[in-house]
């Protein structure tokens, strides 16, 4: 804050609100706010009827309820004071943001994010092995999944997409973020909703899943995984081909995330492969995202993002093939950056899976 000019630190609804003080925010009309004046002590303004739901660390913030009759936002002005540049959480309400701006004309308003996200994008040991745990959830689904144990022909996309939802919260996580089922030709939308569609023999199917384990403190860590596997005996030649091309991209792209390299390095290490293959244009979005706290935050593995991963970084791999009409692609895995090179948190097995079931 002090680097970038910024009083007063403002956070409401979002991942920056447990992360700092162990406190998630309801998302409702009443507002919750974290104040954190640049050199003075943190208050937590909260609707008195969820204080019974705040675990208070004094040394950390003090607690400000305020009742239903009482105006939170002339509360939070107030703790203001005379700031004239305030960082507010991204995902605040643009209504609270509209009001606060009514009650303090002469302040500034930026995103948090240019603050919080930088200290959010580098885990420490434990941050690490919470995602680990989380990862390894998954990648137990993903084991029962290539073995044929959770069953595929004749059920819908949705029927499947429901039973990784269960399984998700079974090992462990507390909230289901996504559970993506595309099967065939639905595979070609990264981000298919699953639907109606039943899964036959002789195409295949992409999982894309994972959720969020909360801690006692009070924080939560995501896992994101996709795996593909073909549904019947004997996978199409096109298909494999491909998938063989998809496999090597993502080693490749997970070998070279290194502490140092750019982290567009990490986005081009798999995007010269696919491309140099013929599959360049069926690439259709970047390589990969941040995670910790939220699924998808800082550093994103891209063209044009020149930063440095560092040690301690948590992001996705996941590079695909999206073949329009046809089939989908994708393999991703969490990976860590670190002094001792890069640390894959998923070990599911990354060949094609064939099942029967
Ligand atoms: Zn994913
Ligand atoms: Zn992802």
């Amino acid at each position: 804050m002090t680097q970038q000019g910024v009083d007063l630190l403002l956070l409401s609804v979002g991942a920056d609100l447990p992360y700092f003080c162990g406190y998630e925010a309801m998302p409702l009309e009443r507002i919750t706010m974290l104040v954190v004046p640049r050199d003075d002590a943190a208050t937590l303004v909260v609707p008195e009827l969820e204080m019974a739901r705040v675990t208070p660390y004094s040394e950390i913030f003090a607690l400000r309820p305020w009742a239903e009759s009482e105006d939170p936002i002339a509360i939070i002005a107030e703790l203001m004071g005379k700031a004239t540049s305030a960082a507010l959480g991204d995902q605040t309400w643009s209504g609270f943001l509209v009001d606060l701006m009514t009650a303090k004309p002469n302040t500034n308003f930026r995103r948090a994010s240019t603050i919080t996200s930088a200290i959010r994008a580098v885990k420490d040991a434990e941050e690490i092995e919470r995602l680990r745990t989380a990862s390894r959830a998954v990648d137990t689904i993903a084991g029962r999944l290539q073995r044929g144990e959770i069953p595929l022909i004749g059920k819908t996309e949705a029927e499947v997409s429901a039973e990784l939802g269960r399984q998700i919260l079974a090992e462990g996580h507390d909230r289901v973020n996504f559970a993506i089922v595309a099967a065939g030709e639905n595979a070609a939308s990264p981000h298919h909703h699953a639907g109606s569609r039943k899964i036959a023999a002789g195409e295949a199917v992409l999982c894309d899943f994972g959720g969020t384990m909360i801690g006692s403190d009070g924080v939560g860590y995501c896992s994101d995984l996709t795996r593909c596997v073909w549904v019947g005996a004997t996978p199409d030649r096109d298909y494999l081909e491909a998938y063989a091309v998809l496999h090597e991209a993502q080693a490749a792209a997970v070998k070279s995330a290194l502490v140092g390299t750019p982290a567009q390095a990490v986005d081009q290490a798999a995007r010269q492969r696919i491309t140099a293959a013929g599959f360049g244009s069926y690439f259709i979005h970047r390589t990969g995202h941040g995670i910790g706290v939220e699924a998808h935050e800082d550093p994103y593995i891209i063209e044009g993002n020149q930063e440095p991963l560092v040690s301690g970084n948590a992001f996705s791999v996941e590079p695909g093939i999206y073949l329009p009409g046809c089939w989908g692609m994708r393999i991703e895995d969490i990976v860590v950056a670190t002094d001792g090179g890069p640390d894959p948190l998923n070990l599911a097995d990354h060949h094609l899976a064939v099942v029967e079931a």
